[in-house]
């Protein structure tokens, strides 16, 4: 293994941008298409030594949209940022079937999210005064919080739990972020009540900062798909197609199996992430928070499940989703990038609950798809043309090339860099 880049500056972060750019360049020799990919021009370099520290440049995630969806009965295009090849066409696909059955149906909580003061040193009982200081701790929010309730937003109270096995006092503010994602409104708004409840219950904080669980930030999204809706799938290895009712019984049987078995729910709920994660990322929302709340919520009860059910009653495969997406339009990178900005415009210019009833119906295609690929002719085949094209990439093919590689790769179902310069080379000779 090589040591990676030697001799950094100590204080890297201190450097200008222009000098970290030039450490980075001398150090690691990157080459014109490596130094190409990660500089995004100057103002956007600038913009992300603004957002991070130690910044040298920007990644250029793929960025695609992905359409076909009809959700409450608007056609919604959805921008999604994600390296994996797959994952846009199979929401595209699911979204289609389901238009045909009429679309999604989505709905969303308002935006509550927690701020969490956590106190050592309570006296026994003393923690019971602070639900009685519930309006003065309102009035205190308020005032420090005027512009969040002039949007509506604010305090929606208060919940005091004494944890079991360390004795901490944990303080929930409920707080309605309105369009933000809400971390530093949470943040700030616990830090500033720590003094008071301090005071008032004679412990001292910890920490104060957001709780990520955002369980009662919520969407959900659901379809009622006629079987004559769903496609004709292809039995495995390309074998006979299963029927329509067929097909139906083994989605319903694949969502059972993934509320069954923890093991089967990871892969399961991770390709639902595929898609929310990737709309997250489009939108610059923070998808690690979204991905942490989504997890805790498929182990509420104390196992890991399938975030997604499936229904069928012999005439409608229905399908549903339900998770906390605690995804904003305003505040953070949101609203503030410019490549934020042009996906909200792609989406609609949604509020926050907007949004994130999007993001459910996303998560619900992507997860149709996932199962339907999956209990039919099994996922790879449609993963592998994707892969035959990045051989193809890989081997040199560029332009058209590519797809023509690919597609011999493809009819040959050869999948290795040595097959692809061999048909890259055979192409090239062909068309000498
Ligand atoms: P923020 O700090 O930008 O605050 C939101 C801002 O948006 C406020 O200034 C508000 O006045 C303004 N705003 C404009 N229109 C609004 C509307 N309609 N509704 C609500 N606010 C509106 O953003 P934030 O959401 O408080 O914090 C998000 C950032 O914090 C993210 O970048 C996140 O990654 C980061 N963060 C996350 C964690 C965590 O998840 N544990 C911890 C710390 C920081």
């Amino acid at each position: 293994m090589e040591g990676g880049m030697e001799g950094l500056p100590e204080r890297f972060h201190r450097l200008s941008l222009a000098e970290r750019r030039e450490a980075l360049r001398s150090r690691t020799a990157a080459e014109g298409e490596e130094w190409a990919a990660i500089d995004a021009g100057q103002a956007l370099n600038e913009l992300a030594d603004l957002m991070v520290e130690s910044a040298v440049g920007c990644l250029p995630l793929p960025l695609g949209i992905a359409t076909g969806f009809l959700i409450d009965g608007l056609p919604t295009a959805i921008p999604m940022a994600v390296e994996e090849p797959s994952v846009i066409a199979a929401a595209s696909f699911a979204a289609r079937i389901v238009r045909r059955g009429g679309g999604f149906t989505t709905w969303a909580t308002e935006p509550l999210m927690r701020a969490q003061v956590f106190l050592e040193g309570v006296p026994a009982g003393a923690e019971l005064r602070l639900p009685e200081r519930e309006e003065e701790i309102r009035r205190r929010l308020d005032a420090a919080q005027s512009s969040l309730k002039a949007r509506g937003g604010g305090f929606r109270g208060l919940e005091v739990t004494r944890l079991a096995e360390s004795g901490l006092v944990r303080v929930d503010l409920r707080i309605d972020v309105r369009d933000a994602m809400g971390a530093n409104i949470l943040n700030s708004a616990a830090e500033h009540l720590r003094p008071y409840l301090e005071q008032l219950c004679g412990g001292r904080a910890l920490m104060c900062i957001l709780g990520n669980a955002a369980e009662e930030r919520r969407a959900g999204a659901r379809f009622a798909l006629p079987l004559e809706a769903l496609p004709q799938a292809a039995g495995p290895q390309g074998g006979t197609a299963f029927s329509r009712e067929e097909l139906a019984r083994r989605i319903v049987a694949a969502g059972e199996l993934a509320r069954e078995d923890p093991q089967r729910a990871v892969a399961h709920n991770k390709g639902i992430m595929n898609g929310i994660t990737s709309l997250a990322l489009a939108t610059m929302n923070d998808a690690r928070a979204v991905e942490a709340a989504a997890h805790a919520w498929a182990a509420r009860d104390g196992r890991y499940r399938s975030l997604s059910a499936y229904r069928c009653d012999g005439r409608t495969l229905d399908g549903e989703l339900e998770l906390p997406l605690p995804l904003a339009t305003a505040g953070g990178a949101v609203g503030f990038h410019p490549a934020s900005r042009l996906a909200l415009k792609v989406l609609g210019r949604p509020d926050a609950r907007r949004l994130a009833r999007i993001a459910a119906a996303l998560g619900l295609a992507q997860n149709l798809a996932a199962l339907l690929a999956l209990v039919s002719g099994g996922i790879q085949r449609g993963h592998m043309r994707y892969h035959a094209a990045r051989l193809a990439y890989q081997a040199g093919a560029r332009g058209g090339e590519v797809r023509l590689v690919a597609e011999r790769l493809a009819a040959r179902r050869a999948y290795d860099r040595e097959e692809a310069a061999l048909e890259l080379r055979r192409l090239r000779e062909a068309q000498a």
